[in-house]
């Protein structure tokens, strides 16, 4: 009763708006109204065995990736990364709505319960940022979806394990054949040993070129996991 006092309360003094067209939402409902929702577009099954884009048939490999070699086994995004996405992933990241990894998260939450429903999982992480870049921005974006994901799972979450190497140049700049050898080596286990033989879940708000993940998989590999599924919110077409 309290609880629900204080949530009308909240409202009433912080109506909470639509972060798109800024339409009044309920207090249970951050992020989108019903409309705006109604533009996310999601990625359909069947899925790329490699990257996770949509394909026609099931255990394909779509065109787009079949040149790639990546370190996960498997990826798959939530969403395409266009409006209303685009914007509030940067309200999200650099526009200080830290409260949008509700809507995030409710977005992976989506896509978890409706195609990986037989995967099982030991441990959730997320690609780590660089310590310099965590501060700057006071969060890692993908740190607070994992979180979230290994409470929703019951598993453990682990980025503290990892460790990004080095300040790399942002990867939104670089064309592809920069993005490999921006971020190739530039991730580390710490714990060796904990990632032995473990099925890994791989949380990321974005996949471009899948570079970055693939680079972040390589290290968990070569600390001995056992197969990795890579999940960002969001990808390119
Ligand atoms: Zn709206
Ligand atoms: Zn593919």
């Amino acid at each position: 009763m309290l609880n629900r006092i204080r949530s009308l309360a909240d409202t009433l003094i912080f109506p909470r708006s639509c972060e798109i067209c800024s339409s009044v939402l309920p207090a249970s409902n951050p992020g989108l109204c019903r409309a705006c929702e109604s533009n996310l577009r999601w990625i359909r099954a069947p899925h790329c065995v490699a990257c996770g884009r949509t394909v026609t048939a099931e255990n394909q490999r779509c065109a787009e990736c079949a040149s790639e070699h990546f370190h996960f086994d498997r990826a798959y995004a939530c969403v395409y990364y266009e409006e209303p996405v685009k914007k509030l992933l940067h309200l999200y990241k650099f526009g200080g709505r830290k409260v949008l990894k509700n809507f995030f998260s409710g977005v992976m939450d989506c896509f978890i319960r409706e195609h990986f429903r037989h995967m099982l999982f030991d441990v959730v992480v997320s690609v780590p940022l660089d310590k310099k870049k965590e501060r700057e921005r006071g969060f890692n974006q993908s740190r607070l979806l994992s979180a979230h994901v290994s409470r929703q799972l019951g598993l453990t979450e682990a980025t503290d394990k990892l460790r990004r190497r080095e300040t790399t140049a942002p990867q939104s700049r670089l064309g592809k054949a920069e993005r490999r050898r921006n971020v190739k080596g530039c991730f580390e286990v710490l714990d060796l040993g904990f990632f032995r033989l473990k099925k890994i879940l791989l949380v990321d708000d974005i996949l471009t070129t899948g570079q970055t993940a693939s680079e972040c998989a390589h290290a968990l590999k070569n600390a001995g996991a056992a197969w990795i599924t890579a999940l960002a919110c969001a990808r390119g077409v």
